[in-house]
């Protein structure tokens, strides 16, 4: 008899195995999409005349989407669709005038072929609206940026 059996000489019964759920069925991790953290949709905006005012209304208007798809898109708080991806960049190259790549605008590490979103917009460099306070002078936190420099993606500005 082992020393560890209860006195009475009854002997309790081995656990039951739990019972394993097939992988298939335990409650599944939604599919991780690759997340789109970057995109220079608002930096495009304000270099377009169709899109300078009330930008976010209008391009969720043109891409058939609603203006909070868009402005969770500009938030980066959305992985879009391939389908966004493509109306949204097929309406900013007509509202600019030239063609665009998904490349472009959308990005998952901040990085982009052209650093510069004033160059990829054909500008020779500006300066936000932000950077104005409301009796148009330049902000002091934007007085000893070069035009231009804004757009850049921060990665790429440091290089
Ligand atoms: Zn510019």
């Amino acid at each position: 008899m082992p020393p560890d059996a209860p006195a009475g000489g009854s002997v309790p019964a081995p656990p039951l195995p739990q019972p394993q759920q097939p992988a298939a069925l335990r409650s599944p991790a939604p599919p991780r999409l690759h997340r789109c953290c970057h995109n220079r949709i608002r930096t495009v905006l304000v270099h377009t005349s169709r899109y300078a005012f009330e930008g976010p209304a209008k391009l969720a208007a043109d891409c058939g989407v609603s203006r909070s798809t868009i402005c969770r898109l500009l938030a980066g708080k959305n992985n879009p669709s391939y389908r966004l991806v493509q109306a949204v960049t097929d309406a900013l190259a007509k509202a600019l005038g030239t063609p665009l790549n998904p490349r472009d605008l959308f990005s998952p590490n901040g990085t982009y072929p052209e650093p510069s979103g004033c160059a990829l917009c054909g500008c020779s460099g500006c300066l936000p609206e932000e950077a104005f306070d409301p009796r148009g002078r330049i902000k002091p936190e934007y007085r000893r940026m070069r035009p231009g420099d804004w757009s850049r993606s921060p990665t790429t500005a440091e290089a």
